[in-house]
């Protein structure tokens, strides 16, 4: 069936592209020093089911960030794309690679406790030290929860391979 992507996005050189079929999670912003080291730490979560790499599937690269998540990127420009649990049925996406409009709307900080020294939260959304769940993440959890979990369909029966995602056509 072909659906109408409700989402676009893409790296900055425009090799990567990626269409989102199905709802996104609202922005998170994570704190987390995997993030900022990346680069981005602006997230949005989608189903897997819901995400297709639409072109660049030969630019993509993949960097296990830990055991239990990987960090994809452009190999062409360096745009931080995604960050992959790899036993979740969900793909955070960085949300700056998103086309405008989003319709989005940021809902939280993940990893305040991570947080730089130059860095200031001044606004009101909810504020957590680790993950969204609240307390303090052990090391083993960390970053699986680090960029947060989408609100809905977190496990899903169709789900892909662990660590794949859907390729509509190769460039
Ligand atoms: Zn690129
Ligand atoms: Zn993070």
């Amino acid at each position: 069936m072909v659906t109408i992507a409700t989402h676009t996005g893409g790296c900055l050189c425009g090799a990567v592209r990626y269409a989102i079929h199905g709802p996104m999670r609202d922005v998170v912003v994570c704190h987390c020093t995997q993030c900022r080291r990346q680069g981005s730490t602006v997230t949005v979560g989608v189903a897997r089911e819901d995400f297709v790499l639409v072109c660049g599937a030969k630019q993509v690269r993949e960097f296990e960030s830990s055991p239990v998540a990987r960090r994809t990127f452009c190999g062409a420009c360096g745009s931080a794309l995604f960050w992959t649990p790899v036993q979740e049925s969900f793909i955070a996406i960085f949300a700056g690679t998103l086309d405008q409009p989003t319709g989005l709307r940021t809902a939280a900080h993940i990893f305040s406790g991570e947080k730089p020294d130059y860095e200031t939260i001044a606004d009101e959304l909810p504020c957590y030290a680790g993950a969204m769940s609240g307390g303090s993440p052990t090391a083993e959890t960390r970053d699986r929860l680090d960029c947060a979990i989408p609100r809905a369909r977190r496990s899903s029966p169709t789900e892909p391979p662990l660590g794949q995602v859907r390729v509509r056509s190769e460039d």
